[in-house]
């Protein structure tokens, strides 16, 4: 890497992720860190052996700039605060990652109902109300940014300023971090080496279009390299743009294609979109599916009714 920029790589207990990255960036006598990490057992720990293999300490950390408000980035914010004295960025709209741990009976009520909507079987629903997600696992407290990361903002270092970009779709929370003259692109989860989406649903009305409008975003920056929230670093940043804007599309087309005569609920829609039944190991492709849904809905290409046993039954308009 770059003289001045490092990644650490810390672990995830996650199957399939198994690590995310952070990047700490030279910036007078400290640094500023991008992303942290999960809270888990060991996890500062973990921290501070990725930053010392680089030559450098935690107390050295002046700023935390947040990409996104989840868990494995965000989760031990608090931790690094409480040890470094830094400042916090974060974007203003984390409601997305704060609600469950404010209220957990309201979130898991909110996430009953969105399954119910979604056509989830009523036994699938109470094995789930039954062995609830913690729903502040991954965060070591809830903290609030110092200072809002909101699109403009410009963080120094050494290696120069580092403009933010506002790239909801992914979580509303979601920001970029450009640094023009050399083209680097810290792009948290909004552009992934290896292509997955995800999306949040229920905090802000159309996650697709906002995706789409980020990655077009994204896409006029030119960046050279991108540092990733997970995975390797890579180089054909427009390709990979191009990759997920296609992957969306594929979903959105089958989606509509899906949708026929008769209303047909989202659970009964998904082997259409993915290939196969929803897994109840999965539960965020329900969401997803449910971004493509309301997405078609407000360009007015298909319409919802609620039936009799509370589900969403979509149809084409
Ligand atoms: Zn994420
Ligand atoms: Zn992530």
């Amino acid at each position: 890497m770059l003289p001045g920029l490092w990644r650490l790589r810390l672990p995830l207990p996650w199957p399939g992720i198994p690590h995310c990255n952070a990047w700490a960036i030279a910036a007078g006598d400290g640094i500023v860190l991008v992303d942290c990490g999960m809270h888990q057992r060991g996890s500062l720990a973990q921290l501070e052996l990725a930053l010392a293999q680089a030559g450098l300490a935690l107390e050295q950390v002046r700023r935390l700039v947040i990409t996104h408000a989840h868990v494995d980035h965000w989760g031990q914010a608090a931790s690094v605060v409480d040890r470094a004295g830094c400042e916090l960025l974060m974007h203003p709209n984390h409601e997305h990652a704060v609600a469950g741990v404010a209220d957990p009976e309201a979130e898991l009520a909110r996430q009953l109902e969105v399954g119910r909507h979604g056509g989830v079987p009523e036994r699938a629903l109470r094995a789930y109300a039954e062995h609830p997600r913690e729903l502040s696992a991954g965060i070591a407290r809830v903290i609030r940014p110092d200072r809002e990361l909101v699109d403009g903002v410009v963080v120094e270092t050494d290696l120069g300023e580092w403009r933010a970009y506002e790239t909801p779709g992914h979580a509303p929370s979601h920001v970029c971090l450009f640094q023009p003259e050399r083209r680097l692109l810290i792009s948290g989860d909004h552009v992934l080496g290896r292509i997955s989406l995800f999306f949040e649903y229920g905090f802000s009305p159309d996650p697709i279009a906002e995706f789409m409008r980020s990655l077009e975003l994204v896409d006029a920056l030119d960046a050279r390299l991108c540092l990733s929230g997970h995975g390797r670093t890579f180089t054909d940043v427009r390709a990979h743009v191009e990759a997920e804007r296609a992957l969306v599309n594929e979903r959105l087309s089958a989606t509509l294609e899906g949708v026929v005569e008769d209303p047909r609920s989202a659970v009964e829609l998904a082997p259409a979109v993915f290939g196969e039944p929803l897994e109840p190991a999965a539960p965020w492709r329900l969401l997803e599916l449910l971004c493509y849904l309301r997405h078609l809905e407000s360009a007015g290409r298909v319409a919802v009714e609620l039936d009799a046993g509370g589900v969403e039954r979509w149809q084409r308009v």
